[in-house]
């Protein structure tokens, strides 16, 4: 079944692409690569928004990112569904303070 909602119909994509370009014998799945690849990506989302470019050029490079994301938790071998999860669970679990002028949620350890 076909559903594009599902993080599993994601995966598959993405593993797809991964197998369809060999990525795992051809250095796409290096992790020190991948990172510079997100780094790059990162980029050019910051770009979108600090050149003040349409918004669908900053979802275009968010999904560069995403893929990239995806892909880089078939290289590592983690579960990445399972690890926004839990991180979600974490995050519900924290306060937020207002830090010159933007709310930011933390742990908030003091020192
Ligand atoms: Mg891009």
């Amino acid at each position: 079944m076909d559903n594009r909602d599902s993080y599993r119909q994601m995966l598959a994509a993405v593993q797809a692409f991964h197998d369809k370009h060999d990525f795992k014998n051809t250095g796409g799945e290096e992790l020190t690569y991948r990172i510079a690849l997100m780094a790059e990506e990162l980029g050019e989302m910051s770009a979108c928004v600090t050149k003040g470019k349409a918004v669908a050029d900053l979802a275009e490079e968010t999904a560069d990112l995403l893929i990239l994301l995806i892909g880089t938790a078939i290289a590592a071998d983690f579960d990445l569904r399972q690890a926004f999860w839990n991180k979600m669970a974490k995050l519900d679990q924290r306060s937020s303070r207002m830090i010159d002028g933007r709310i930011r949620v933390s742990e908030f350890r003091e020192l």
